[in-house]
């Protein structure tokens, strides 16, 4: 099966495009909700999280408290490695597991930090959803209640965008509207479809 690898910044319209795309009947594997699965009470993540950061990372139910650890790696490079390093490997063999049982002819793979990881998940083709940075923040302080500095800081922390387009195979600009995008995941869905074909053959 052909990996196509989807990645961007914060609020390029990761998720936008993975909708899109399924609307096709493309198979998604999503790494964040793969993450946010692996943490849940009773799962081994949960319970390394809790060893390294301390009992303080859990709430009361048991529950991640999710502001507290993002605080603590988020200022702190080392915690930020030992996070990484505890839920990188897990993440990346559920990813593997969800593609083995996949029978289309290609998958789209949604890691939002896949060309910042140090050791990345391989996939076939790099596909980047891109926008002006201006746009990024317009969109992310519409939709979570963070002011334009915390999402400028977040900006700042990942890949900056000339890099990340340097390593796109293919790229979604996502500056207009609906109707643009949809246009430009057809026209990739036409491709990847025919490279999956002729790969197989
Ligand atoms: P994150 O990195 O935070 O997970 P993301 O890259 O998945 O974000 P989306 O959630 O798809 O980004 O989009 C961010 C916000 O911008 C959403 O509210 C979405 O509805 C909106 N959005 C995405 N694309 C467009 C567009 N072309 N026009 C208008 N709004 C858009």
């Amino acid at each position: 099966m052909l990996k196509i690898g989807l990645t961007g910044g914060i609020g390029s319209g990761k998720s936008t495009v993975c909708r899109l795309f399924a609307e096709f009947g493309v198979p998604i594997v999503d790494a964040d909700l793969i993450a946010r699965q692996l943490v849940e009470p009773g799962q081994a993540a949960l319970s390394m999280i809790a060893r390294f950061f301390g009992q303080q990372m859990l709430n009361q139910d048991g529950s991640l408290n999710r502001a507290r650890l993002r605080d603590a790696v988020f200022t702190d490079a080392d915690k930020k490695r030992e996070l990484d390093g505890i839920m990188h490997p897990l993440v990346y063999a559920q990813i593997a597991a969800e593609v083995n049982t996949l029978t289309a002819d290609y998958c789209i793979i949604a890691v939002p930090l896949l060309l910042e990881s140090k050791n990345p998940y391989v996939v076939d083709r790099v596909l980047v959803i891109d926008c002006p940075v201006d746009v990024q923040i317009a969109r992310v302080t519409a939709r979570d209640k963070l002011t334009r500095q915390q999402v400028q800081a977040i900006i700042d922390s990942q890949m900056s965008r000339p890099e990340r387009l340097s390593k796109a195979d293919d790229v979604i600009e996502n500056i207009a509207g609906p109707e643009q995008l949809a246009e430009q995941v057809k026209r990739l869905h036409n491709s990847y479809t025919l490279l999956a074909t002729v790969r197989t053959q």
